[in-house]
């Protein structure tokens, strides 16, 4: 029995949906239930940290305070001529461009996007587009957009991965700037080799006019925010703003999590 008075006549657990059930009396119906049942359920699904594997607080999720301040940011949100900023030089006029976190080989940041994209770990892509949001929010050079756009996949590579990880970024920083996810009007329409083992050119010929919009009209004179996982040479980044800039009086920012230097 509760402090009170209502009587708990079963509890049952499910693995599967993680939730608790219960069968009680009458007078619960009229009761918030929700905060103690949180703790009820981290009580039979204890939460960890995927970074250190640590229990997590009541108020964190995925990664624990540490793992979070532990990742390597970069800082470039609040600086205008920052490297992936001049990545564009004299390739595309873009309004703004950063990116959180240094993508480095064997951190836990590399892990992320990792599993990200290869191990359907697409909580990872929430979490890690809240925490962007987060970050780039706080920035003086933060410019609200009217659009957050992820770079598609083609509809093959979709079909194979069975989402967008670019897509579950931008919906984790939909959450937390409050801007519409636009991945309707955004399309590859040439499926293209990975680009991992390419030269800076074979790069930018292997994305040239890969990307197109649909409606032009539903972009004009708007300022998009385009959203990708990491960017090492810009090429695929730059081939889709190309595709947004031929919209009359748009306006392109760029936002990845992951910045691997060259
Ligand atoms: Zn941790």
């Amino acid at each position: 029995m509760l402090s009170s008075g209502i009587h708990i006549l079963t509890i049952t657990a499910s693995k599967k949906t993680k939730k608790i059930y219960l069968l009680v009396s009458k007078q619960t119906m009229c009761l918030n239930l929700r905060p103690w049942l949180r703790g009820f359920s981290e009580l039979f699904f204890p939460r960890n940290c995927k970074g250190c594997n640590s229990s997590l607080l009541h108020n964190e999720t995925y990664l624990c305070r540490r793992c979070i301040s532990n990742l390597p940011r970069t800082g470039f949100e609040t600086w205008n001529e920052n490297p992936v900023f001049q990545t564009f030089w004299g390739r595309a006029p873009i309004e703004f461009a950063s990116s959180i976190y240094y993508y480095r080989k064997g951190e836990l940041i590399q892990q992320l996007i990792h599993s990200l994209k290869y191990r359907n770990n697409r909580e990872a892509g929430l979490f890690l587009g809240r925490i962007a949001g987060r970050q780039l929010i706080k920035s003086k050079l933060y410019l609200k957009p009217d659009y957050i756009v992820p770079v598609p996949l083609h509809p093959k590579k979709l079909r194979s991965r069975g989402y967008n990880q670019s897509e579950l970024i931008a919906c984790g920083l939909s959450e937390t700037l409050g801007v519409p996810v636009s991945n309707e009007l955004m399309m590859k329409i040439k499926h293209t080799a990975s680009q991992t083992r390419k030269s800076h050119y074979e790069r930018w010929e292997n994305v040239d006019g890969i990307f197109k919009t649909r409606e032009q009209q539903a972009f004009e004179n708007t300022h998009i925010l385009l959203i990708d996982d990491v960017i090492t040479t810009g090429a695929t980044l730059e081939a889709c703003c190309n595709a947004l800039l031929a919209t009359p009086w748009v306006r392109v920012s760029i936002l990845t999590i992951g910045y691997a230097s060259r």
